[in-house]
């Protein structure tokens, strides 16, 4: 297992912790100032600085990705929503090869309208076939111009809406399904804060496998957590054990960035230099 004490070249920032404190170009200048090597950020962050303008700024601070945020959210409630959600996660495949992504990551999406706190039906079995079809054709696509696409379990508290896949074993049975050859295209990324609690998650990583094993998102699950999303707490400050889970990643062969990702209020609300700096901290420390 890789030692992460000495140094933080494995630390990946998940560019949605910082995105009150910051626009997108000062995240990346505060991450080159601090060596930290990868970023993972957010589409309406890339959008509100300009696509072309991130992928140069990308190129000369020499900082790469650790994954693309975010496709998915494929169900809806007509064909033409079907239709729109397709052509979008299209348009995140191509962003994600503008910006030199090693995957675009799928939050797969669940009961259509739900999130905007109105349910427009309550079939779940509908909804998990919507998903399958549409990651089905957007894998057709992301084949097509090399973009891996990662799918995201969410925590089962997440299921109703924002995804219908909820644990690594439902993900990787989609993988299966739709990439039975183990090609590479189509994996998942392992967000500690949605799988934690999960008793067959170093069973379900082994299967995974090297091929699969996409991303690897850390951060903490806080006692008590008091928001549903945006509770998140900094690595050590909760009950996940991170660093056995990351023997398990690396143990199935992954050897990829630990990206820490908090959606905090709480963090949000302290100078980006503090939380960067604890996140290099921590990441030594506790990952
Ligand atoms: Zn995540």
């Amino acid at each position: 297992m890789r030692d992460f004490s000495k140094n933080h070249e494995w630390l990946s920032i998940n560019t949605a912790t910082v995105r009150r404190q910051w626009p997108l170009d000062r995240i990346i200048d505060e991450c080159a100032r601090r060596n930290i090597r990868a970023i993972s950020p957010w589409r309406d962050q890339v959008a509100a600085v300009g696509l072309d303008r991130i992928a140069a700024q990308l190129k000369a601070t020499g900082i790469g990705l650790s994954g693309y945020c975010r496709g998915g959210f494929f169900p809806a409630a007509d064909a033409a929503g079907l239709k729109a959600a397709l052509e979008d996660n299209r348009r995140a495949v191509d962003e994600a090869c503008t910006v030199n992504a090693p995957c675009l990551v799928l939050v797969v999406g669940s009961l259509p309208g739900a999130l905007e706190g109105k349910p427009l039906h309550h079939d779940m079995t509908r909804v998990r076939a919507e998903v399958r079809d549409g990651i089905a054709a957007t894998l057709e696509y992301a084949r097509s111009v090399g973009m891996p696409l990662a799918i995201e379990p969410l925590h089962p508290m997440q299921a109703a809406e924002r995804a219908c896949i909820n644990t690594l074993e439902q993900a990787l049975d989609v993988c299966d399904a739709l990439d039975p050859q183990h090609s590479g295209a189509l994996g998942v990324a392992v967000d500690m804060y949605h799988v934690w609690w999960d008793p067959k998650l170093e069973q379900q990583i082994a299967r995974a496998g090297k091929k699969r094993l996409l991303a690897f998102h850390v951060c903490d699950w806080l006692i008590p957590t008091r928001d549903l999303v945006n509770d998140r707490g900094m690595m050590g400050d909760g009950v996940i054990e991170l660093r056995k889970a990351r023997g398990w990643m690396e143990a199935a062969g992954f050897a990829g960035y630990a990206e820490v990702e908090i959606f905090s209020e709480y963090w949000w609300g302290q100078p980006g230099e503090v939380v960067l700096d604890t996140c290099v901290e921590k990441h030594r420390r506790v990952v």
